[in-house]
């Protein structure tokens, strides 16, 4: 049975310090986004009509989701837009008040000045509990990247699409701070607000709405691009019956969650029946202290059946499921204590007596004499497989690659981050050999970070050369290549003491396997083992776990290795409706999206899709609701 650690959400960054000898360091995973949801979706709308507290307000208090509402400081009170009293009435809903500018001209971009001074009249008016920081452009033009910057966590902009770029976001939001795209809604924009957070759930990105008024009520100056309320409320129903997917909050609540996670570390450690998790980052500006709750987990190693928790001595909700320990916390908002609640089940609570809240960030009684049970393990960073070219420490079959510099024997080296590296343009028959120390005999567990924008899981196999068996690794779509998931192998490897020649067979291609690690089952291992990799004289000997026919070790037998197709050979169905398609390069970029209508052909596609396209092989997801394709094509 295969245990995804984290099959539902898409898992940001990941620390651990280590504290042998004192307390069991504790991985603190980040959640890309709150709830360690897939997707982030912003409401905002746009000049601030009397429909916002009308028609929007009840709309999104049903589904308890919060939006932007950008409030025209110099059109509140006039005819059919809100006067500060009702502006007041959002924000004490909860909604985020933003700006969009004094005086919003007819056309082009907003006197700069007014980037401060719409600021200050809505601080002035309004409390927030994180103050007016996001601007909506009127126009769509910007006043001044720099200056927006330096007052605001985002200045937004209109369609991205409409100058060639995408309108969904990656998880690290978009490319430049003061250009955030928003999609029109209503007449002049897209009604299909469904499609758009499916397609921000395939891609683990980001997508927000943009609004005027309504086809029905008041809505003053809001008149361009009136919106039918009840496709929005489709929307927001699919959003709620998606809850565990999708997450709705403001854009500024959605940006400070970005900023924070990227900049921020999480360490723990545990001891007895308490763990202590600290949280902090170091962005420092004017605009914002970026104190917006971050998800965080940890593994509940210990089994915990009930805990509570406390930051900065104050109480914060603490859930347990599917084997871990979830709670919200702020960055720098001090030492966050989380207790087994439930100590008749908790084994090490014995030992120690319960830790009280006012206990936050102190040394723990009988922290001292807590066990360490951390077993051996292994980390195999992928791409330092053994030396000595094709065949002896790798076998590659496409000699594609990003070019990284990081190795000259290059077997598909990618970048992951800013300064790690993981194989990538894996194809099914590939292998890579690892040359690792073991320290004591044992069955090994595998776990990998791995990636694939296929859209269906992805299997490797890891084996040990000259032992029998494997272990194969399933990876599930993560939406793209560059989003990577901690996965479990299934079932053990057996290491010898000393040196062993570690094999990772790709049996389905395009999986991106950052690292694995194997850990002992025995627990009298030193954890000082450590792989040699780069310059050692380990060779692999390719008959043992036969690279050539990697369907040997798929127990399923029902995934043959993918071949790569002609577009004569793109399937059509009884598809209904729009037929869309994704078309990646094999390092998983997105270049471009299109559709056709159903009624058209594969040919009709293929032309759409390859439009501009160089030749080389590209993987086009395709098909509509419920229907997704993934193939390779070459053009
Ligand atoms: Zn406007």
């Amino acid at each position: 049975m295969k245990k995804n650690l984290s099959f539902v959400m898409a898992v940001g960054w990941v620390f651990s310090l280590s504290l042998a000898g004192l307390a069991e360091a504790q991985t603190v995973e980040i959640g890309t986004w709150a709830g360690f949801r897939t997707a982030a979706v912003s409401f905002t709308f746009d000049d601030g009509p009397q429909s916002d507290v009308d028609i929007a307000m009840p709309m999104f208090e049903k589904y308890g989701y919060k939006a932007t509402f950008n409030i025209v400081t110099g059109w509140v009170g006039a005819q059919g837009m809100l006067g500060w009293d009702g502006v007041k009435t959002l924000a004490n809903a909860g909604h985020e008040i933003a700006s969009h500018s004094d005086s919003h001209p007819q056309s082009g971009a907003m006197p700069s000045k007014e980037i401060s001074t719409s600021k200050g009249k809505i601080n002035q008016n309004i409390q927030q509990p994180y103050g007016c920081v996001t601007l909506a452009y009127p126009n769509c033009n910007t006043p001044g990247d720099a200056q927006v910057l330096q007052n605001y966590v985002l200045g937004r902009i209109c369609n991205a699409s409409w100058s060639g770029g995408s309108d969904i976001m990656s998880k690290n939001g978009p490319s430049n701070w003061a250009a955030v795209p928003a999609m029109m809604t209503g007449g002049n924009g897209t009604s299909d607000f469904k499609g758009n957070m499916q397609t921000a759930v395939q891609q683990g990105g980001w997508v927000a709405f943009l609004t005027h008024g309504f086809t029905t009520g008041t809505n003053g100056y809001a008149n361009y691009s009136p919106t039918n309320a009840s496709a929005m409320e489709e929307g927001l129903l699919y959003a709620k019956q998606n809850d565990s997917k999708i997450w709705v909050a403001p854009m500024g609540h959605v940006a400070m969650y970005i900023k924070e996670r990227n900049a921020s570390t999480a360490t723990a450690s545990t001891s007895g029946s308490s763990i202590t998790v600290k949280l902090t980052h170091t962005i420092a500006n004017d605009v914002s202290k970026y104190e917006y709750p971050l998800s965080l987990r940890i593994k509940n190693d210990n089994n915990w059946t009930a805990a509570s928790g406390t930051q900065g001595g104050k109480a914060i909700t603490v859930s347990i499921k599917d084997g871990y320990i979830y709670f919200d916390a702020v960055p720098n908002g001090g030492d966050i204590v989380i207790s087994s609640g439930g100590s008749s089940t908790n084994p090490s609570s014995s030992a120690s007596t319960q830790p009280t809240s006012s206990s936050a960030g102190q040394p723990l009684p009988g922290s001292s004499t807590s066990t360490i049970t951390s077993a051996a393990s292994i980390t195999i960073e992928m791409e330092d497989y053994i030396q000595g070219g094709e065949g002896i420490g790798y076998s590659d079959l496409n000699g594609e690659s990003d070019n990284t510099g990081y190795r000259i024997d290059d077997a598909g080296v990618v970048k992951v981050g800013t300064d790690g590296y993981a194989i990538g343009y894996t194809m099914a028959g590939e292998w890579f050999g690892y040359s690792v120390e073991a320290a004591c005999d044992g069955q090994y567990s595998v776990v990998a970070r791995a990636a694939t924008g296929n859209a269906s899981t992805t299997r490797f196999s890891v084996s040990v050369d000259n032992v029998a068996g494997s272990v194969a690794v399933d990876v599930p779509s993560t939406g793209d290549w560059n989003t990577y998931t901690e996965v479990e192998g299934s079932g053990t490897l057996k290491l010898s003491k000393g040196k062993n020649v570690v094999k990772v067979s790709i049996d389905q291609s395009y999986v991106n396997v950052d690292w694995i690690k194997l850990t002992s089952d025995n627990a009298q291992c030193p954890s000082n083992v450590t792989p040699q990799s780069s310059g050692s004289n380990g060779t692999i000997n390719s008959a043992s776990s036969n690279p050539q026919n990697p369907g040997a070790n798929n127990p399923s037998g029902g995934d043959a290795p993918e071949a790569i197709y002609t577009a004569g050979d793109i399937r059509w169905n009884a598809f209904s409706g729009n037929v869309y398609c994704q078309v990646f390069d094999m390092k998983g970029q997105l270049l471009k999206s299109v559709s056709v209508p159903a009624s058209q052909n594969a040919t009709a596609l293929w032309n759409s899709a390859s439009a501009g396209l160089s030749k080389g092989v590209y993987l086009l997801r395709y098909g509509n609701r419920g229907s997704i394709r993934s193939v390779q094509v070459r053009k």
